[in-house]
C-alpha cells in the first residue's frame, strides 16, 4: 500500500468513524447521548488525520530529498564523464574553464573550491 493511499485510507476511517458516532448518538435520542457519542470518537478521529497529516509530510519530504539527490547525481555524473560543469541554474553543461554560465550568466562554484 502506497502512502498515498494509506492518507486518504486514514483520512476516510476517520470521517466514518465521526458520522457514525454522529449516527449512534442521534439514534440514543437524546442531546446528551449525542454530545458523548461525538466527544467520545473526537479523540480517536483526531488520531487518524495526525497519522495522515504526519505520513504525507514524511512524504513530501522523501520527495524532496530524492529530487535533490536525482539532480545532484545528473551534475556529478555530467562532470565524471565529460570534465564539463552544469549549471546549478539552467542545468547546461559548458566548458570548465569559464567561471561562469555562458548560458545564463551564473556564476557557480567550482566543486574543488572549499
Ligand atoms: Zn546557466
Amino acid at each position: 500500500m502506497s502512502t498515498r493511499s494509506l492518507v486518504i485510507a486514514l483520512r476516510v476511517i476517520g470521517v466514518v468513524l465521526l458520522v457514525s458516532a454522529v449516527v449512534v448518538g442521534v439514534l440514543t435520542g437524546s442531546i446528551r447521548g449525542l454530545v458523548i457519542s461525538v466527544l467520545g470518537s473526537i479523540s480517536t478521529v483526531v488520531v487518524y488525520f495526525a497519522l495522515a497529516a504526519i505520513l504525507e509530510n514524511q512524504e513530501y519530504v522523501l520527495e524532496y530529498i530524492s529530487g535533490e539527490l536525482g539532480r545532484l547525481e545528473k551534475r556529478l555524473k555530467s562532470y565524471i564523464r565529460t570534465g564539463d560543469k552544469v549549471c546549478e541554474r539552467c542545468n547546461s553543461s559548458y566548458d570548465p574553464s569559464y567561471s561562469y554560465c555562458p548560458n545564463c550568466g551564473y556564476r557557480n562554484v567550482p566543486p574543488s573550491a572549499s
